[in-house]
């Protein structure tokens, strides 16, 4: 009999896999557990929605037994089993989920948080077992496999001889070694306790030996969500995350939804503390897994959940679900409508509280999934602007991090107009704008948006609490400049004339040239007239089919600089240095703005110019 080779990646993640990822060994068990309850659920399920097969409770359980002499541990379930193909397909290859080739195309690390999100669980079993047996007989079939492998180094499926369908793993515990004893895992008292401990709730009898050989059932076989709120503590709801597999990290925050009013439902739901790996990529699919009074009827409900709380995890039980509904049926099905409405105003009530309790994991949260309330605000015409608008955060000039809408406007001065924000590529670039000193300077408070959805977001907002949004490089700011600019007419003709040719010069690339009320030690800077400002037309322009919007830019140029002197006695006394001029002021802007100057070697021909 050949030995089959595992895929070249499923040997490197299974190294690591047994190496590293988990810290506690013990999990093993709940995985096995987990992938039985599972098994035994397909069957049910089948049994429940199929009139020529009848399901009797009493035959599906999962059955764990040791043999100490032989250091034997097996996991046997009365569960749907699997077939010679599915034994190749499923245990064959580590990372079957899409998300391996999508690690592999984005070339990511061997990070190692990303390997529990690939199926791995069978896989742990290698953490304690020096071999790995599976006997099984699929529903419907007539012959057993036996499946094998001693780790990294590959597998044999032979058939095999077994009563009844199911699957059996056996492991062949490992011997102690100087710093790691794997006797414990042969320990009926420890076995129990790490069922206790991780699958107390799994559905089906969990059945083992007592000490008179005398078999009992080890769990107490009630769903967490079933159970009383009080009875359960943070822990429980952490064990469940981990058993689940909702992400390998840890719930930032879980909420425990017990609804009996016009529609009834259990849920448990999980805000989770990062973001999975392809989070922000079209590969994500989000949703929570449906149960109908206690059967999966589907892993991934995504009509359960708005996009915007897309991040959210967990499962929704409901009693009043047909078994067997079809996809397209759910989608139109009232009672889920209901449920879904229900759950998304429950999300954001949680995650109010946050900010008002819980402010520095609310700011966590944010860092993590802010990025996807903002999408939320923008996308849809701006339909749920109400809805997220009081959960959004920017950093703030005064404070130095993360402030909400509500903390901004609760504490305007009175003769502030307008909230005020400027957008750039990082808070240290925003803070040395020119163009931010004259708000920053009237002692205002200014929002620095850096990611490129912010200032899109904030224009489908438009205002909060009926102050609107103003960025600093608008034109007309509502601020009064200071008085003292006595100018005599004639001067101000003669800027007129100046500003009149530098705009002739620069033709169609400026909308205008104005002396500048804002700026203070800088000689220039732009500002934008409408609705497209310099940073949506950088965005804007990195799309794959941009349309070419350019915002309209003005020219502002510092009347109390002296290189406004210089171009006063330009414009009088030598038109070509008044080109000359003109040009490297605009060209300052655009980099100031961090926009691409058109030609740099005309450019730095003109710095030439003006050394020599
Ligand atoms: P995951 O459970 O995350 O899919 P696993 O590596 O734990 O990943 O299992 C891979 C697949 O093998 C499962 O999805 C299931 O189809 C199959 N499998 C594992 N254990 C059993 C079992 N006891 N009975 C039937 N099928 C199983």
């Amino acid at each position: 009999m050949a030995k089959k080779a595992f895929k070249a990646e499923s040997k490197r993640l299974l190294d690591l896999m047994i190496h590293s990822i988990y810290t506690q060994k013990e999990i093993f068990l709940r995985e096995l557990i987990s992938n039985s309850s599972d098994a035994i659920d397909k069957i049910y399920y089948k049994a429940l929605t199929d009139d020529r097969l009848t399901f009797d409770k009493d035959n599906y359980y999962i059955r764990i037994s040791v043999d100490k002499d032989n250091r034997l541990l097996t996991i046997a379930d009365t569960g749907i089993g699997m077939t010679q193909e599915d034994l190749e397909n499923n245990l064959g290859v580590i990372a079957r989920s899409g998300s391996f080739a999508f690690k592999q195309e984005n070339e990511l690390k061997e990070d190692h948080s990303i390997i529990g999100q690939f199926g791995v669980g069978f896989y742990s079993a290698f953490m304690v077992a020096d071999v790995v047996t599976v006997i099984s007989k699929a529903l419907g079939s007539d012959q057993a496999y036996k499946w094998e492998s001693k780790g990294a180094d590959g597998y044999t499926i032979e058939p095999c001889a077994k009563d009844g369908v199911g699957t059996e793993i056996i492991l062949k515990i490992k011997e102690n070694t100087e710093d790691e004893r794997y006797d414990e895992f042969l320990e009926s008292y420890r076995l129990r306790s790490i069922i206790k401990k991780y699958s107390d709730f799994i559905r089906y009898p969990i059945k083992m030996a007592d000490s008179e050989g005398q078999e009992e059932t080890v769990n107490s076989m009630v769903p967490i969500w079933r159970k009383n709120k009080s009875e359960l503590k943070d822990e429980d709801y952490a064990n469940f995350y981990a058993e689940k597999h909702y992400g390998f990290d840890k719930p930032l925050k879980h909420l425990h939804i017990q609804a009996d009013g016009t529609v009834v439902y259990r849920a448990i739901l999980f805000i989770p503390e990062k973001p999975p790996f392809d989070f922000y990529t079209k590969e994500y699919e989000k949703g929570l897994e449906l149960y109908s009074n206690g059967v999966l009827i589907m892993n991934k409900c995504a009509d359960l959940l708005p996009d915007y709380f897309g991040f959210v995890k967990g499962m929704v039980d409901s009693e009043d679900l047909s078994l067997n509904i079809s996809r397209e049926m759910l989608q139109h099905d009232r009672q889920l409508k209901q449920i879904a409405k229900n759950i998304a105003s429950k999300i954001k009530s949680l995650l109010q509280s946050m900010i008002k309790d819980e402010r520095e994991k609310y700011e966590q949260f944010f860092q993590a999934f802010g990025r996807q309330l903002k999408f939320g605000v923008y996308s849809d015409f701006g339909m749920n602007k109400e809805t997220l608008q009081d959960l959004l955060m920017f950093h703030s000039s005064k404070e130095k991090k993360l402030v909400t809408l509500d903390d901004y406007v609760s504490r305007m001065p009175e003769d502030q107009k307008y909230v005020y924000y400027a957008v750039g590529e990082s808070i240290e670039r925003i803070e040395k704008m020119p163009k931010t000193e004259l708000v920053l300077d009237k002692g205002y408070e200014v929002l620095y948006l850096t990611e490129d959805i912010d200032e899109f977001a904030l224009k489908v907002l438009m205002s909060y609490k009926d102050k609107s949004f103003k960025s600093v490089s608008d034109q007309d700011l509502g601020i009064e400049a200071d008085a003292g600019d006595d100018k005599n007419e004639e001067e101000e003709k003669g800027q007129k004339e100046l500003f009149e040719a530098m705009k002739g010069l620069l033709a169609d690339k400026v909308k205008d040239v104005r002396a500048s009320k804002r700026l203070k030690s800088h000689p220039v800077c732009f500002s934008t007239e409408g609705e497209v400002s310099i940073e949506m037309e950088k965005v804007l322009s990195a799309m794959p089919n941009n349309q070419d919007v350019k915002a309209d830019k003005v020219l502002e140029i510092n009347v109390h600089h002296t290189v406004y002197r210089s171009l006063k006695d330009a414009h009088e006394k030598d038109q070509e240095k008044l080109a000359l001029y003109t040009n490297l002021l605009y060209n300052q802007a655009l980099l100031i703005e961090g926009l691409p100057i058109e030609d740099p070697l005309a450019f730095t021909n003109d710095i030439c110019k003006v050394m020599v």
